[in-house]
């Protein structure tokens, strides 16, 4: 989703050391890193069910996490793809020079996102810094607003207007929503003080736009209408906030409480490696199989084909069918694909969810993401002009076109890569209608204006590669993001996990994937609800939590969203 701290306060100063953040959501803050990380394991079933056969709808990162865990209680997972595995982590590679690479989907992730990591630990994934604005791995960022451009190797190179903007949005967020108690309690892991913080402010914040949000606050009301727009082209993230003006507040502070929307790295070798390693990688323990067994040897090597229809067949059982027909039945079965394919893309039975839940899936409102890429001879960009001693090209946040553009490279003489733009909704809908070079065309315009005596063009080669995630049928938009209002339906569908209180015919079914998280957009909410699916299926099938690690639905009802109804 978004990200970096170009506009983080705290950038301008220096701070004392302080225990991490970790994205312990204020809904729910369980600690599942904490819980990945119990040398008694996530639990078991009754060991008669081994082998047994579960569904898990999607090769995404959620379905990939759900069905690792999955096979570690002794289960065998039965894994449906319709397209690649990886599924938003999903990383392009430039024909002519494949070792260079462009993350298509998710490209950075927050170092607080700990379940996330891990799994980065536990495949020995090579993680750096990601290039963001004004990130100390960027050795140079340009803001360009209004056709005035401001240049900067260090956040103090900016002109005084910015660090106001920054300190009117440090003001708003702890004037209107507590932002520094809450990162203490976050910090020191206080969950009473999590809650206490979070449940107070819920029920007016939830009615509340993140530009309703600031344009009301003190702070951005006293400096006036340009600090809310400069806030808004180049925020604190990357492709301007602006973007998410119209989404709920909650969202964005659940996002800059938890510190996700800075620290960010990459995975070396592309964002697809996480996935695709977890789908080959043998745990070293688990229940019931041997020694080396993966997904990928579960499998044959291949997950199922894509899913066409999920209904409940006889005894209880429900059933799967595959595209091209093959039906199978499953005593449980996760899904993890963006929930309006539940409805759009997938048959699914209605009698299987409650009309609330059916609503609040139907109400999923989806963020469109655009990106695309090109590769170039060389990092030219780091070539500095004898006359001003400034790098050629910057990290750029604009409000043309193009809104970010972030330049990737694994050191000199060697291709590297620009994303000459990364934008969302109304600024990613200028693209959908475009092809890839129309795309290039415009984006190299833009940029000329911004850089008039650079030819990048000069430096492309081979075909740029794009993106418009709204425009793929198996996920029919980028990441979800909740509208004002939405609050309840996020509820229902992260809290469907736990069925002890559902009717019979209800459940069996287990959603899954970011989306269904708080935290959409991340993939750690992706890692999470994945797991929260497999508590689901191990307490459906008579099993327990591992003594001493009590998982995420034996502490649903104690620390879990509240209702608001
Ligand atoms: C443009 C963009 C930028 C992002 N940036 C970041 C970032 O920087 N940092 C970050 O942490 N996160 C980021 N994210 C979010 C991150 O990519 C997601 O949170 C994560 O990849 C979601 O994983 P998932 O398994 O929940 O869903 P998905 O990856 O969507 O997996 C669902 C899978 O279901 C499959 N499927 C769909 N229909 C069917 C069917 N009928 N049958 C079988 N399978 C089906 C799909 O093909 C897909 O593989 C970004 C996402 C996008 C789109």
């Amino acid at each position: 989703m978004t990200a970096a701290a170009a506009l983080n306060p705290d950038v301008f100063t220096v701070t004392e050391p302080e225990a991490p953040l970790t994205m312990l959501n204020p809904d729910f803050p369980f600690s599942y890193d904490e819980y990945l990380a119990h040398p008694g394991g996530l639990g078991s079933v009754p060991p008669e069910l081994h082998g047994t056969q579960i569904a898990v709808i999607g090769a995404g990162l959620s379905g990939l996490v759900a069905a690792y865990e999955l096979m570690k209680l002794g289960l065998r997972p039965v894994v449906y793809e319709a397209d690649q595995i990886g599924g938003r982590l999903r990383t392009a590679r430039f024909p002519s020079s494949p070792g260079v690479t462009a993350d298509l989907g998710g490209m950075r992730f927050p170092a607080s996102g700990r379940a996330f990591y891990h799994y980065i630990d536990l495949l020995g994934l090579e993680t750096r810094e990601f290039p963001n604005p004004l990130a100390p791995a960027t050795s140079s960022t340009v803001i360009e607003l209004a056709g005035t451009k401001h240049y900067a190797e260090t956040p103090a190179d900016l002109p005084p207007f910015f660090r106001e903007v920054a300190e009117a949005w440090r003001a708003a967020v702890d004037d209107g929503a507590r932002f520094s108690e809450m990162q203490a309690a976050l910090r020191a892991r206080d969950v009473a003080r999590i809650k206490a913080i979070w449940n107070e402010l819920l029920p007016t914040m939830d009615e509340q736009t993140f530009y309703g949000f600031i344009s009301s606050s003190d702070a951005f009301r006293k400096a006036g209408f340009a600090h809310r727009e400069a806030f808004g082209q180049v925020g604190f993230g990357t492709g301007g906030w602006d973007t998410d003006f119209p989404n709920s507040i909650l969202e964005i502070l659940r996002v800059v409480y938890t510190d996700a929307d800075d620290h960010h790295r990459l995975i070396v070798g592309g964002a697809q490696r996480l996935p695709e390693a977890l789908w080959h990688h043998a745990p070293s323990s688990m229940a019931h199989w041997p020694q080396g067994t993966s997904l990928a040897s579960l499998h044959d090597g291949s997950p199922r084909g894509a899913v066409a229809r999920i209904g409940r067949a006889a005894y209880g059982n429900l059933v799967v069918r595959e595209r091209w027909g093959r039906e199978t039945a499953f005593p449980a079965v996760v899904t993890t694909c963006q929930s309006w394919l539940l409805s759009t893309r997938i048959d699914t039975e209605e009698t299987l969810f409650a009309p609330e839940l059916w609503t609040a899936i139907e109400k999923s409102h989806y963020m469109q993401s655009s990106k695309t890429f090109v590769m170039v001879d060389r990092p030219f960009w780091k070539d500095r002009d004898p006359e001003t001693g400034r790098e050629a090209l910057s990290m750029t946040l604009t409000d043309r076109l193009n809104r970010a553009v972030y330049l990737l490279d694994d050191g000199p003489d060697r291709p590297a890569v620009i994303l000459l733009s990364y934008t969302w909704n109304d600024d990613a809908l200028k693209w959908l209608a475009l092809d890839a070079d129309e795309r290039t065309r415009l984006m190299l315009h833009s940029l000329k204006q911004i850089y008039p005596d650079v030819d990048i063009a000069a430096h492309i080669i081979g075909r740029p590669i794009t993106v418009s995630w709204e425009a793929d049928p198996n996920f029919m938009g980028a990441f979800k993001a909740n509208l004002p209002g939405h609050y309840r339906y996020q509820q229902r569908l992260f809290t469907h996990f736990k069925q002890d209180q559902l009717p019979e015919d209800q459940r069996g079914i287990f959603l899954a994937g970011d989306d269904v998280s708080f935290t959409a957009g991340w993939a750690e909410g992706a890692v999470t609800t994945g797991l929260n699916a497999v508590w689901g299926v191990m307490k459906h099938l008579g099993g327990s939590s591992a003594p001493g690690n009590r998982g995420p639905g034996d502490l649903l009802d104690e620390l879990g969203p509240i209702s608001l109804d």
